[in-house]
């Protein structure tokens, strides 16, 4: 039993990391430099010459090359494999703090970048991290929980601030979001599946799903499919669609089994596959009837219903039989990945 005497020690107890720094500084491994700048603008697909093309870069407002201010996180990026820490700082003891409360679940829910000036070839940066701010106790859709801001501030050798950015997660204790109850008793029931987030674009798709029909977004001036539903075709610009029933059945293009982290409306270990349909979009779906060792790309399967509560009704996808169950016997007995006789 929690007294509010103790939740306001909890509290203070989180405050009092306020201010501190969240670990050493680090130094970028390399300076500001053009390579890296290709690559970047490269995959993202940004063919602003003024960072790439010397000359142009010379006639404009910045009189040299200059990386895109976004790529400010990549300067001082860790590697692949990151640097052992000597563990023990304010951030990891913060963490603990929390985790040893029941706040052990994590979601990233901000970030935001200032850019105090722009970066030139050869800037060589330093973060320092400091935890800005850990809130209240929040009620919030995931959970109770705590908000942590960390804000690193990117400075040059010489000191200057030329970047700050504020990072925003939530700690919170699973299985205490919207959907769920407390009973007080610890027979708390399973909580309700996280809800989609519905959108002008999308939620025909779930009104569908409700009614068993799954359905593809279809352009009506070009024809072609597209999933997930988006606003514009990708072929030809068309804001112009309708939809069509899709026959349920496809293959396994890929999939995953998700074993952590674990959320008390699902059961694990999770297979989700990326179902091709016959008709050539492709969905992400849970996959059912069939044991997660068992998945293989490449495997045929259709769809079934699942009414998770009476909001939210899903596809998921089981391996087609080798055959179809008549009317009136029991469904039960998947023989494997067998592509069903038509
Ligand atoms: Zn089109």
């Amino acid at each position: 039993m929690t007294t509010t005497a103790d939740a306001t020690d909890f509290v203070a107890q989180l405050k009092s990391f306020e201010g501190k720094e969240a670990g050493g500084p680090e130094r970028g491994a390399d300076p500001v430099n053009q390579p890296m700048i290709r690559h970047w603008v490269e995959a993202i697909g940004d063919d602003n010459p003024v960072y790439v093309d010397a000359d142009a870069a010379a006639n404009s407002v910045h009189g040299q090359i200059v990386p895109p201010p976004v790529m400010l996180q990549a300067w001082v990026m860790r590697g692949v494999r990151p640097r052992p820490t000597d563990g023990g700082n304010p951030r990891d003891e913060l963490m603990n703090l929390l985790d040893s409360a029941g706040f052990t679940s994590v979601v990233a829910t901000n970030c935001e970048q200032e850019y105090h000036r722009y970066l030139h070839l050869g800037d060589h940066l330093s973060t320092s991290t400091i935890i800005e701010a850990v809130s209240d106790e929040k009620a919030t859709g995931l959970g109770v929980g705590h908000f942590v801001t960390t804000r690193v501030e990117y400075r040059t050798e010489d000191g200057e601030l030329v970047g700050t950015m504020r990072f925003r997660i939530l700690k919170f204790k699973p299985g205490t979001g919207r959907g769920a109850t407390q009973d007080g008793d610890g027979s708390k029931p399973r909580p309700k599946r996280p809800r989609p987030a519905l959108t002008q674009d999308n939620a025909f798709w779930f009104a569908g799903a409700k009614e068993h029909r799954l359905l593809i977004q279809r352009c009506t001036q070009c024809q072609e499919l597209r999933h997930p539903p988006r606003p514009v075709c990708a072929k030809c610009r068309s804001y112009e669609w309708d939809a069509v029933e899709a026959g349920g059945r496809g293959t396994v293009y890929s999939y995953v089994v998700n074993h952590y982290p674990q959320v008390p409306a699902f059961d694990y270990p999770l297979p989700i596959g990326l179902i091709e349909l016959d008709e050539g979009t492709r969905l992400v779906a849970n996959l059912v009837g069939v044991d997660a060792a068992d998945v293989r790309v490449g495997m045929p399967v259709e769809v079934e219903w699942i009414e998770h509560d009476p909001d939210l009704t899903l596809p998921a996808f089981h391996p087609v039989r080798s055959e179809r169950p008549r009317a009136g016997q029991p469904d039960e007995g998947w023989p494997g990945p067998q592509r069903a006789e038509q």
